[in-house]
């Protein structure tokens, strides 16, 4: 059985109250910090555990707290990403829904670190019922003592704001966020100047996803070092993963990292394998922003290696390396999945959500929508193939946020794997377009 740093006590009834949350060990890492630890100390740790951005990027949380600028006399913030809207991705609102206190011990703990003395929890707006489960939470921990002003007789004050989203993808982009929750268009900012220097208001400010921030009890508790020793290489402590499609258990599970993915595809402890009667055809293992992986590349790599559930491990080699575990929105498909009905579905969605204020992604992915719809629809010609590859190549790497490559890697990946389901949809419109219709040749 896995190790389990955030779920252990997920299902422990009324876990969701205070009393319930401290009786099982709750807010005694927020004591230790605040009473016997200096913020330089509380980063020190941070850093020592390894723990990576959580929210997609995978960027080493302890190396960001660092590079937070401290001016004199501006304040710092510390703003909690819970904006998850990544298709795929629900285990942020799991954590929140089920174990409020974890992420607000965490927030107290990492404000300390930071020195901010008022921080928030940007919460997608379609929650509204997790935002009345974090306001009750911050109610009950400020009754208690653990925020507000003079924390646990320590000085330290903190005030903790929970902010429903603007309802858009993009708010979920950290400086599109700040944006949002300065009261503006949820715009992308150009980087640098990072959050870290300028950030909201413009001032130096951490932007955190809550299972990031959620790790901070267990490190401060056990040891940054404790936490490194899970997990394999650069990939430490454990993730959590929320497994959707064609699989016989659909949920949240936290596994530790390095674990196959046959084990976590295949197991009872976790997905249980494909539904009854069906094969594998398909992987989108970190949320529908990275590539898509065919059938022969998702237990091994191209070299042979059993695939890992690592940030390393899980790459096409053709694409984006190193953040394919992306937000751990693991998508199955089995052999019924129409692979273009679904890239055109997820080109439709970034479509929809570009903000417009970059000419690629706002033309190129109305552009690859088009092509995607006509494909779909049987009056796609074999040049709109290439069109594609084309319009992918000229998005990526060439716009203000991640949201461009975001929209051109699902389709360049598309092509790249599944080529002939492309060939057949341009050369079988008919049966292409039949009810159920699914192309069942070979994939390349
Ligand atoms: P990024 O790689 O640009 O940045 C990662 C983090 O590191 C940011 O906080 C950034 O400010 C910080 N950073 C990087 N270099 C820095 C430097 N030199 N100085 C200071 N700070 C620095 O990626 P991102 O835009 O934060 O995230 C993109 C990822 O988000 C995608 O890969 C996707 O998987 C994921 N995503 C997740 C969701 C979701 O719902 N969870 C939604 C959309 C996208
Ligand atoms: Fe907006 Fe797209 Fe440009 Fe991001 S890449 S800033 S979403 S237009």
């Amino acid at each position: 059985m896995a190790r389990k740093i955030l779920t252990e006590h997920i299902n422990v009834p009324g876990i969701e109250t205070f009393d319930v949350y401290r009786k099982q060990g709750g807010y005694t890492a927020v004591e230790k910090a605040i009473k016997t630890m200096t913020p330089e100390e509380v980063v020190e740790e941070a850093k020592k555990s390894g723990v990576r951005g959580r929210g997609g990027a995978g960027f080493p949380m302890g190396m960001k707290w660092g590079f937070l600028a401290k001016p004199e006399g501006v304040p710092r913030y510390l703003v909690c990403n819970a904006d998850e809207s990544e298709p795929g991705t629900f285990k942020d609102h799991h954590l929140m829904k089920c174990i409020p206190h974890l992420l607000i011990e965490g927030m107290i703990i990492s404000s300390f670190a930071l020195g901010a003395n008022k921080s928030f929890i940007y919460v997608r707006g379609e929650l509204m019922y997790v935002i009345r489960i974090l306001e009750k939470a911050i109610a009950e921990a400020k009754a208690q003592g653990f925020l507000g002003k003079n924390i646990l007789g320590s000085g330290y004050d903190l005030e903790l704001v929970v902010q429903p989203g603007g309802g858009a993808y993009i708010c979920g982009e950290e400086t599109a966020l700040l944006e949002s929750l300065e009261g503006k268009r949820g715009n992308p900012r150009n980087k640098p100047p990072f959050p870290a220097v300028k950030g909201l208001y413009q001032s130096p400010t951490v932007v955190n996803n809550v299972e990031s921030i959620a790790n901070m009890s267990w490190i401060i508790n056990n040891g940054g070092d404790a936490y490194a020793a899970i997990g394999i290489g650069r990939s430490t402590g454990t993730k959590l993963i929320s497994a959707s499609g064609h699989i016989q258990k659909p949920g949240v599970y936290e596994i530790e990292l390095g674990v196959s993915v046959d084990e976590f595809l295949n197991s009872d402890e976790y997905c249980g394998g494909i539904r009854k009667g069906h094969y594998l055809k398909a992987l989108v293992a970190g949320g529908s922003s990275v590539p898509i992986l065919p059938a022969n590349l998702i237990t091994k790599t191209a070299a042979g290696e059993d695939r890992l559930m690592t940030y390393e491990s899980l790459s096409d080699g053709g694409f984006a390396t190193g953040t394919m575990l992306g937000s751990g929105g693991f998508i199955v498909f089995d052999e019924t999945a129409c692979i273009v009905r679904n890239t055109w579905n997820f080109s439709r969605f970034y479509h929809h959500e570009s903000c417009g204020q970059c000419s690629p992604c706002r033309e190129g992915t109305g552009w690859m929508e088009k092509v995607l719809h006509r494909i779909e629809h049987g009056h796609g010609s074999m040049h709109d193939i290439d069109l594609l590859v084309d319009i992918s190549k000229k998005i990526e790497g060439n716009t203000i946020c991640p949201l461009g490559d975001a929209a051109a890697w699902p389709v360049a990946s598309a092509i790249r794997h599944f080529r002939d389901e492309f060939v057949w949809h341009i050369t079988h419109p008919q049966e292409a377009t039949a009810p159920g219709a699914v192309y069942m040749g070979e994939m390349v």
